[in-house]
């Protein structure tokens, strides 16, 4: 059994891990980089080995940082099967075709500027919609939580609960070659105890080797119930002074928990129920939407009573261009979930440009803001921002809630280590170096590896 590492190695986007054993090409994932640098670069470049080859895809999770490059992947001629989830694959299908539509809008944008500057810079988009589509017909067995699939003779793959976003799964693959038989378990992205709408991890018992991320191997997070508190308050001192409240957001997850803290709220009478939510949208409303379609992925007490955790009195489901305009003429009493979480485009900034400089208005970021985002330069305390072409003096209170990260912190990421018995080597993956280097030393004496990109390993 070989494995060797073509993402997320020494980085925190980008996940494609290749294993091969038993006469068979396994990928684990095959995600966008993301984040600061030339991103379409480094997108572009070949895999590092040879995508005709590939037999089976299995895929952890449908965040696009690991399964955003699977068009590309079927565009140089991948012609496997993807086994992954029926949570995941739903949700896979939406974050792929979102991602093809943003590759052709920014290459229309490549092209404007390099024919503005006489130049033929590369303008063709990393994938069109019409590959993605394609992409999609390769998806095939859907796996089921704990139950083993003989993906091949010899080859076995287990999907635990990773409980990191609905469907998100932890890998177990198992080979048996020439009589000897050799496991790895890939983590996929490990997730946070104690999250209202999914199951704890659930790590398998025990494996040959673990490859494993560590987006958060160096620090603890603070209580949930803390920042539950901070959302209801920054609620009602908005609506006490007569604003609204906007909360830029992506659409996988934390949208999803937002309405059901909401919901909570209104339940435990510390949010008003005459409060009109708009969920403004339609990825995250079609997310919303996969959401009740798949309760075996969620947990079980979450539907016993038959109710709908998702469901709000005054909740608005904004799918149409006109009924999101209309919203800007509403002056206070909402809570206004808009796209995309970074600001960095998306509805949301209209509805920035609406309310951030009211003193009455609250805008409550809940999620990761990366440099050079507006998001980042309204939480970094700038008095005036551009939104839209347009320069908006900062009068809202500004908030930024932590606590509701979809990851383990570090104690549960060494928690679910430690879980998996008879392990001889643990690669640390997807994460950053400084981090990965804490983390390390807070394991347990053993062999530990930080590969590099394509780096190979015998296991
Ligand atoms: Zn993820």
């Amino acid at each position: 059994m070989k494995i060797s590492f073509h993402g997320a190695a020494g980085d925190v986007t980008g996940s494609c891990h290749l294993v091969e054993a038993a006469g068979r090409r396994i990928l684990i994932d095959c995600g966008m980089f993301q984040g600061s640098r030339e991103l379409h670069q480094e997108n572009a470049e070949p895999f590092g080995f040879d995508p005709t080859a590939i037999d089976f895809l299995l895929l952890t999770h449908a965040h696009l940082d690991h399964c955003g490059r699977i068009p590309l992947l079927a565009k140089r001629g991948f012609r496997g099967e993807v086994v992954t989830t029926a949570a995941s694959r739903d949700l896979a299908r939406l974050v792929i075709l979102d991602s093809a539509h943003l590759q052709e809008e920014e290459s229309q944008r490549r092209g404007r500027t390099s024919s503005r500057r006489g130049s033929d810079g590369d303008t063709e988009p990393l994938y069109s919609t019409v590959d993605a589509l394609g992409s999609l017909d390769y998806f095939g067995r859907t796996a089921v939580y704990g139950e083993t699939l003989e993906i091949a003779p010899g080859l076995r793959a287990t999907f635990h609960d990773a409980g990191h976003i609905l469907g998100s799964a932890s890998i177990l693959l198992e080979a048996e070659e020439s009589g000897r038989r050799r496991s790895v378990v890939l983590s996929g992205d490990i997730g946070n105890a104690g999250r209202p709408l999914l199951r704890a991890p659930e790590p398998p018992a025990a494996a040959d080797a673990v490859v494993m991320e560590t987006t958060y191997g160096d620090r603890l997070h603070r209580p949930l119930d803390a920042s539950v508190n901070e959302l209801f308050q920054a609620i009602t001192e908005a609506f006490g002074r007569g604003g609204n409240v906007i909360v830029p957001t992506f659409a996988l997850e934390r949208a999803q928990e937002i309405l059901f803290y909401l919901r909570q709220g209104i339940e435990t009478s510390r949010l008003p129920a005459s409060m009109q939510v708009f969920l403004d949208s339609p990825m995250a409303i079609s997310a919303t939407e996969i959401f009740r379609r798949h309760p075996e992925a969620c947990k079980p007490e979450l539907l016993r009573d038959g109710k709908d955790p998702l469901a709000l009195p005054g909740l608005h489901m904004v799918r149409e261009t006109a009924q999101s305009m209309a919203i800007n003429h509403i002056s206070g009493g909402a809570v206004i979930m808009a796209g995309n979480g970074m600001a960095t485009g998306g509805r949301v900034r209209h509805h920035l440009k609406h309310n951030l400089w009211r003193r009455e208005s609250s805008v409550v970021f809940v999620g990761f803001a990366a440099k050079g985002t507006l998001a980042r330069e309204i939480i970094d305390g700038a008095r005036q921002v551009e939104v839209l072409g347009e320069e908006i003096p900062v009068r809202a209170h500004i908030h930024t809630i932590n606590g509701f990260s979809a990851h383990a912190d570090q104690a549960e990421l060494l928690a679910w280590r430690a879980a998996i018995k008879g392990a001889e080597t643990t690669f640390l993956v997807h994460g950053e170096g400084p981090t990965m280097e804490t983390f390390a030393r807070k394991l347990p004496p053993g062999r530990i590896e930080i590969p590099q990109l394509h780096q190979q390993f015998e296991l």
